[in-house]
């Protein structure tokens, strides 16, 4: 099955599934990180915000909480149990989130800069560390 965007729901969950495994292999840091509060800059939660709950670096993924969700048919696991629908979110590529800056509340341009030996993160608009 194939929908509009090219991937099927099914073909997603073994996708997350994969990346979930190999979690912390990604080589690139991505700029946001778990907790981040985003906006959507595509699909139907186009200007929606919401925070990060996952990260999949090595695929440069990430899931929104409550947002791009996906319905999914669950079966009985048990006799006498009804199978339902539930809705799950489905992982976004980081290039179609931006990140919202905590401080100007406003979509943040992100730069890096070095305190120390740390490696920061500031928001371009209001300099402020994130
Ligand atoms: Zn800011």
């Amino acid at each position: 099955m194939r929908t509009k965007e090219g991937v099927s729901p099914e073909d997603w969950d073994k996708l997350n599934a994969r990346v979930s495994r190999q979690d912390n292999v990604g080589t690139g840091t991505m700029k946001i990180r778990k907790g981040d509060k985003v906006k959507m800059l595509s699909g139907k939660d186009r200007n929606k915000t919401g925070k990060v709950t996952f990260v999949f670096p090595a695929a440069e993924r990430l899931v929104v909480e409550g947002l791009n969700l996906i319905k999914k048919h669950q079966r009985a696991r048990q006799q006498g149990q009804k199978g339902q629908i539930i809705s799950k979110e489905r992982a976004v590529a980081v290039a179609s989130v931006q990140l919202i800056c905590p401080s100007c509340a406003k979509p943040a341009r992100i730069g890096h800069r070095l305190e120390g030996d740390k490696k920061i993160r500031y928001c371009k608009q209001c300099q402020m560390t994130i």
